[in-house]
């Protein structure tokens, strides 16, 4: 056991795919060093499917398949967010009563040549509607436009603790909570979810490592705890760019078609962390997060890895 043992019975990890398509390379990845993470420290493992957008039919059953296949195994049933949205709007309704929330009018246009000055972190809302005085905002209700619901932030910056990254700090804007459409925002509905799910260790690709501040003061904000984290490198192709599926055969469907098995997956997966093994199961009591590679795992697709497995 590592030092970062779970901290009570319903203490969690979780793998929380977008069901928009199939599982890459990079996903597989996550989602073993996410089951890794949990299992060596004694906690469960869950995995929730996160289909509040970008849901393509069927997507979400290939990818349940695919970590069985690759011998990862989880607790409780599969939890799809968009069942839970009771919660998520009960959380919005406790932010709103707390004064913490207004209507946003803004189209993503407004907001892109808002966002280009030259001040303010990265893609941060400007704020443009957060003082509207009542009659603005009657205006632009009557204009028909939807309206998103953002956080009335009480700070700018946030630091939260990573496994892997130690400090991090990072912006917090009024980001959105609920979607012009009603929807739950994802920054809203992930911290909720993981707080009711019991989950305390968040093991995710580290291209949400900049959210992760807004995450952790949203938890902050609704008394929630706030979970352990580690944002894990992401895979890049040949030629340094984020894995995708034109660079050819990156998903388990794909590898197999070439003629490797599950285990020889799992092996390459493994090998891309620096160990030799091709069963999760194997992994679980050499792993060590500390030992873990820094640097995005490069990768050429077009290659057949051979690493000595059988099929
Ligand atoms: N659903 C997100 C994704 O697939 C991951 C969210 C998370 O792990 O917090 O990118």
């Amino acid at each position: 056991m590592l030092h970062d043992d779970a901290s009570g019975p319903r203490a969690a990890g979780r793998f929380a795919p977008s069901p928009s398509g199939d599982l890459h390379l990079g996903n597989l990845r996550t989602a073993l060093l996410a089951w890794l993470f949990a299992r060596s420290t004694g906690r469960r493992f869950l995995i929730r499917i996160e289909d509040l957008d970008r849901v393509r039919p069927g997507a979400a059953e290939r990818q349940l398949v695919d970590l069985a296949a690759l011998g990862l195994d989880w607790d409780g049933p599969v939890v799809r967010q968009s069942r839970r949205q009771a919660l998520h709007h009960a959380a919005i309704d406790r932010l709103t009563d707390a004064g913490l929330t207004y209507e946003c009018y803004c189209t993503r246009r407004e907001i892109q040549q808002a966002v280009t000055a030259p001040h303010g972190p990265l893609g941060a809302y400007p704020g443009t509607c957060r003082d509207l005085t009542d009659a603005e905002r009657a205006a632009r209700r009557a204009e028909g436009r939807p309206a998103a619901l953002r956080l009335r932030s009480q700070t700018k910056e946030f630091e939260i603790i990573d496994e892997l990254h130690g400090r991090y700090r990072g912006a917090v804007d009024d980001f959105v909570l609920r979607r012009g459409d009603g929807t739950p925002a994802y920054n809203l509905a992930v911290v909720v979810d993981d707080a009711d799910q019991g989950v305390d260790q968040v093991v995710r690709g580290d291209d949400l490592l900049p959210s992760t501040p807004r995450q952790a003061y949203l938890a902050e904000l609704l008394e929630l705890a706030i979970p352990r984290y580690a944002h894990v490198p992401l895979v890049l192709n040949a030629e340094g760019e984020r894995l995708a599926k034109r660079d050819g055969a990156v998903t388990l469907t794909d590898r197999i078609a070439l003629g490797e098995s599950p285990h020889q997956v799992v092996a390459l997966l493994a090998n891309s962390l620096g160990y030799a093994a091709d069963t999760p199961a194997e992994l679980l009591d050499r792993f060590r997060p500390d030992a873990l590679p820094r640097e995005p795992w490069r990768i050429d697709p077009a290659d057949v890895v051979q690493l000595g497995v059988d099929p």
